[in-house]
């Protein structure tokens, strides 16, 4: 008798909102711009893979279309057994629909995740994420940003793009102006650079969460450390293959992070790129990861009780997923 991983209840904390959209609607997006349909069969490497979320983002051209990703993504993490999602928002990559103005264009994702929310049930908050390739200044402008929508829909705030050469220290003072502000410190860290770059987000940058971090692994007392912090890893099994950070599941350090005491959420990074919901992640944990229900439901349990769900949706999550095992 195995237990259905569409029914653990779980929370999607590292998921990025335009890597969200469905490949139907990425044809249909295409369609309506009259361009070619985005395809990619494999990433040499991560800058292929930022090419191809360009790609992507080129064929949004209407602020109706990222409702319509919304809604998708709000059903979509139903169907997946998702009650909270956590989703990575970049504002100004959108600002241009919205008269060049980054919080016209989060204010329209947050009334959109809103009305998905009162329609499905699922809970939906942002994190606000900078690209690490860009200025410290416009990092600031986006902690800022994020830091006047505490309490209306944003509750983390974060660094992605490349790791290679763009180290997050001298992003300190964007991470203050966040935590002053009450919102979780959430950077990408640790995927494309070693132990060094998670030293970084734990040690300088006082995250409570990291996005990958699965790199930690190579650092045995960085990795107790980490385990000893409590700080969550929101590991994507199926990302760290098809970007080469690991050569196949079977190596992924999932198992090893666990057994090392380190919390960790699973999730899905990108799934318009990379393939596998979230769900399928869990299931992928299970049959290719080996790991048990008692595993699953612990990732599970962090993936709730570190995001910055309202504490409601955390108790009831948390129950839900206690039910699950005793199932
Ligand atoms: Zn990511």
């Amino acid at each position: 008798m195995t237990r259905d991983l569409a029914l653990l209840p779980k929370g999607h904390l590292h998921l990025h909102f335009e890597a969200s959209t469905r490949p139907l609607t990425l044809r249909d997006l295409a369609a309506e711009a009259d361009e070619p349909v985005p395809s990619w069969a494999d990433f040499a490497d991560f800058s292929d893979f930022q090419d191809a979320y360009g790609d992507v983002l080129r064929l949004i051209r209407r602020p109706e279309q990222l409702e319509r990703i919304m809604t998708e993504l709000a059903d979509d993490a139903k169907a997946d057994g998702v009650v909270y999602v956590e989703v990575t928002l970049a504002p100004v990559l959108h600002a241009h629909l919205f008269g060049d103005d980054a919080a016209v264009a989060l204010d329209f994702l947050l009334a959109a995740a809103q009305r998905e929310e009162e329609r499905t049930g699922v809970v939906i908050r942002a994190m606000i994420a900078s690209a690490r390739t860009m200025s410290v200044e416009l990092a600031i402008e986006d902690a800022r940003l994020a830091a006047s929508y505490v309490g209306r829909g944003v509750v983390s705030y974060g660094l992605h793009a490349d790791e290679r050469g763009f180290p997050a220290a001298p992003f300190a003072p964007a991470f203050d102006i966040a935590r002053d502000a009450g919102l979780l410190i959430t950077p990408h860290a640790g995927e494309l650079v070693g132990p060094e770059s998670v030293r970084e987000a734990v040690e300088v940058l006082h995250s409570d969460r990291i996005l990958h971090g699965v790199r930690v692994i190579e650092d045995a007392e960085l990795t107790a450390e980490v385990a000893r912090l409590g700080v969550c890893l929101d590991v994507c099994p199926s990302s760290n293959v098809v970007l080469h950070v690991v050569p196949d599941l079977e190596h992924h350090p999932l198992p090893a992070l666990l057994a090392a005491g380190v919390t960790c959420s699973i999730n899905a990074d990108d799934p318009l790129q990379f393939g596998p919901n979230v769900l399928e992640e869990y299931e992928l944990s299970r049959t290719r990861l080996g790991l048990t229900d008692e595993q699953l439901a612990g990732c599970a349990r962090a993936s709730l009780a570190k995001s910055g769900a309202p504490e409601e949706v955390k108790a009831r999550g948390l129950a839900g997923v206690d039910a699950w095992l005793a199932s």
